[in-house]
């Protein structure tokens, strides 16, 4: 067939949640607009993933050395709520009523794929805790099961260390992911977080 459009469809098809057939829709779309578009697109891929880097604290994505919320010094560092991915830090900032620091783990642990703790931010988020004192860190992960062992791994991991565990509230769905839970219910698991260690409830 038509190589170009082949491989254009091939690159497609390697974006999570596209399929064979959603990627030759996309392509077929992308040859209908003007060439001046495609490179728009192009061109503003490039321009992310050129200027956008991890945050050195938080893993977030950033511009600079420190994300915006790292950087900013209205947020409370003595705060750390701890994330799977970057989306995760968005879908808890479009809420607006949380002004602590993140740490984005850079997924779940789930030996079966691979994904053991050495593949994620673990040591970081240890090393952070030894450094910047918090007092409180917050297990913003998940539903899954996956997540769920992740949560409960990381409380065990700091049950000695001088900081208090928290987790979400069980307002969120078993198995969503954070990114997909409505605004009012992720603001209220925040708010009636509960302690991992004891079993209390945050007033
Ligand atoms: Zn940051």
């Amino acid at each position: 067939m038509i190589g170009p459009l082949e491989d254009l469809v091939e690159a497609l098809c390697r974006l999570p949640t596209i399929g064979r057939k959603s990627a030759w829709r996309l392509a077929l779309y992308l040859m209908e607009q003007p060439q001046s578009e495609a490179a728009r697109l192009a061109a503003v891929i490039t321009e992310a993933r050129t200027r956008l880097r991890q945050c050195a604290r938080c893993f977030n994505y950033s511009e600079n050395e420190l994300c915006t919320i790292c950087a900013s010094p209205t947020r409370e560092c003595g705060c750390i709520c701890v994330v799977e991915k970057p989306v995760d830090v968005l879908a808890i900032e479009r809420g607006g009523r949380y002004r602590g620091c993140y740490h984005v783990l850079g997924g779940v642990l789930s030996p079966l794929n691979g994904v053991t703790i050495d593949k994620l931010r673990i040591a970081e988020l240890g090393q952070r805790i030894r450094t910047e004192h918090p007092e409180e860190i917050i297990i913003g992960l998940g539903g899954s099961a996956d997540a769920e062992t992740t949560a409960l791994y990381l409380a065990r991991l700091f049950k000695d260390q001088p900081v208090r565990v928290t987790r979400l509230a069980r307002g969120l769905p078993a198995g969503m992911e954070l990114e997909f839970a409505d605004q009012i219910t992720l603001t209220q698991a925040l708010h009636e977080r509960t302690d991992m260690r004891y079993g209390k409830t945050d007033g």
